[in-house]
């Protein structure tokens, strides 16, 4: 036979009327709570064999001839307590529309900051598919004097994404009001 633990109803007791305590007027039950999304920090992929150092500084990346559908790509970088980090180092580089990278120049190439609330914008194009890849954005992150986190962003339901073999889902950037939005979590 299980015995009752006495201390375990009055032990309730004290928490419910904590929680209670919290509860605006009116609710009886607590309400759910957001999932955190910054406990980990973003997964990091491979370089790939087309990085360029030393790029402009833009957050606009298309250049005049650039083939590619219109992408405006915004989100934040948050450390792994959910808070924004201010002046983070966003290097992206990508292929245009039709799967072709500049090797040789800068365009679909730039780095940017963060704001100091940790926002940042990227004007670009829907990135194409080239042999052995789905669409993929490449992108460094770092915050000042941090180390620096490589890896790579996935548009959602591309149906190449099934066969890829990096393809990670944890790095699929969600539909925003305006584009697509990604937030990135660095470790310390
Ligand atoms: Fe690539």
């Amino acid at each position: 036979m299980i015995k009752a633990d006495p201390n375990t109803s009055r032990r309730q007791l004290i928490l419910a009327s904590a929680a209670a305590a919290f509860l605006p007027a009116g609710l009886t039950r607590p309400a759910l709570v957001a999932t955190p999304a910054c406990g980990r920090q973003t997964p990091s992929q491979l370089e790939g064999p087309f990085f360029t150092p030393n790029s402009p500084r833009s957050n606009n990346i298309v250049k005049s001839g650039v083939m590619g559908s219109s992408l405006i790509l915004t989100g934040r970088v948050l450390d792994q307590a959910c808070k924004p980090i201010a002046n983070a180092l966003l290097d992206f580089w990508q292929c245009d529309g039709r799967g072709h990278y500049d090797n040789k120049g800068y365009r679909l190439r730039g780095h940017q900051f963060t704001d100091s609330k940790g926002f940042y914008r990227l004007e670009t194009v829907v990135p194409g598919l080239y042999p052995g890849r789905t669409p993929h954005i490449h992108v460094k992150a770092q915050r000042a004097g941090g180390r620096i986190l490589t890896t790579q962003l996935y548009l959602e339901d591309h149906p190449a994404n099934k066969g890829d073999f990096l393809f990670d889902h944890r790095l699929i950037m969600e539909r925003a009001v305006n584009g697509l939005s990604f937030d990135f979590v660095l470790s310390a």
